[in-house]
């Protein structure tokens, strides 16, 4: 198993820096850890070859994934609706990492390609309601998904299957739904609505100012799924013969005024909701149908939201008091 030679792409982010802790905790230990952020930015450091590096180039997919012989590709430009919606070509740019990663792949005669797809493939008519019907893996077609992030998404799913068709590359896809989970992005614009309900909630909380505003009008549903049960999915679905794209994400539907209450309850407090119609909200509903996965494999994501968001929002809890530690004035 050790001998397993194995890339993890976008290693410094959020589920990058959760897998390469899982794959050592699994017994791997030749692991080559790949991320364009400076190393004191990566949100995890692990004893591993880590590189920086950005994947977007050839050259460099060339040099990660020589001598490989599992490539996982996490690396994206990417971040919440408020950075998704304002930032369209940024997103779509993260084409050249997956185009190069496979050529590199192939070339290098890699045996297994894992891509992190994502929901925000899903054909947009199929979205329009709260009251939301779970969405199933053919519902990407005919394709109208996220515009720029949910293109990129579309476009590199079929870079995958078609390299997996032509050149025999075995590609796995898994269309992950809204991850969340300590060592995320918490705040600077890039993060999700858990990590940012909560950050909301503990700033309300120790600055007294018991209010907080929710993007759009807070019925928009979603579902979550918390970062083990994420890294249990890849772990199956990289395994497993499934070889066209399929859902990975939880299907406990919530609203987001239901996450706000679940983080109020977590902290111990309520607060005065305003609600900004025109931010970013993306779609009205959104959920994922486990049919497939639960064919496929028995199993399917079942960490429960509340318990899931509370080791959340003690970690998120434990970055903001350290980090207004670091910014409170030296005593004198
Ligand atoms: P993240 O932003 O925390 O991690 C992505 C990492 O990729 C970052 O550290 C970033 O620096 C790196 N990266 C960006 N451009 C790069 C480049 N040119 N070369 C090398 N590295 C580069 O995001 P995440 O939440 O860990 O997401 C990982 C993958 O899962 C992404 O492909 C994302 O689209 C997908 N995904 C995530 C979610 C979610 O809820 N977190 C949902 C759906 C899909």
């Amino acid at each position: 198993m050790a001998e397993k030679q194995i890339l993890v792409a976008g290693a410094g982010g959020f589920i990058g820096g959760h897998l390469v802790a899982d794959l050592l905790r699994r017994g791997f230990t030749n692991i080559r850890a790949v991320d364009i952020k400076p190393l004191d930015e990566w949100y995890q450091v692990h004893d591993v070859n880590n590189i920086v590096a950005d994947l977007r180039d050839l050259a460099a997919c060339h040099t990660a994934c020589d001598g490989a012989t599992e490539v996982y590709n996490l690396a994206c430009d990417m971040g919440g609706m408020g950075f998704i919606e304002n930032n369209r070509a940024l997103c779509m740019i993260s084409v050249l990492i997956n185009t190069h990663l496979l050529i590199a792949a192939r070339d290098a005669g890699v045996d297994r390609y894992f891509y992190a797809s994502s929901a925000c493939v899903y054909n947009a008519d199929k979205q329009v309601n709260a009251d939301v019907v779970a969405l199933k893996e053919e519902d990407a077609y005919p394709a109208m998904p996220e515009d720029g992030y949910g293109w990129e998404k579309l476009f590199s799913e079929r870079m995958c299957r078609h390299f997996r068709e032509d050149f025999g590359l075995t590609t796995r896809v898994a269309r992950f739904h809204n991850v969340y989970g300590p060592h995320g992005t918490w705040d600077g614009g890039r993060e999700k609505a858990p990590a940012a309900m909560c950050r909301k909630v503990i700033h309300a909380k120790e600055t007294g100012d018991l209010q907080m505003e929710i993007w759009g009008d807070g019925k928009q549903t979603r579902s979550f799924m918390y970062i083990d049960d994420c890294l249990e999915g890849i772990r199956k679905i990289m395994a497993s013969d499934i070889e066209e794209p399929i859902n990975l994400g939880s299907n406990e539907l919530v609203t987001i005024n239901g996450l706000v209450d679940i983080v109020e309850d977590i902290a111990g407090v309520e607060l005065q909701r305003s609600y900004n119609l025109d931010a970013p909200k993306g779609v009205n509903g959104r959920n994922s149908d486990n049919t497939k996965i639960q064919e496929y494999l028995g199993w399917e994501p079942g960490i429960r939201l509340r318990d899931g968001m509370a080791k959340t929002y003690a970690w998120i809890h434990g970055e903001y008091l350290a980090r207004a530690e670091q910014e409170a004035p030296a005593a004198v």
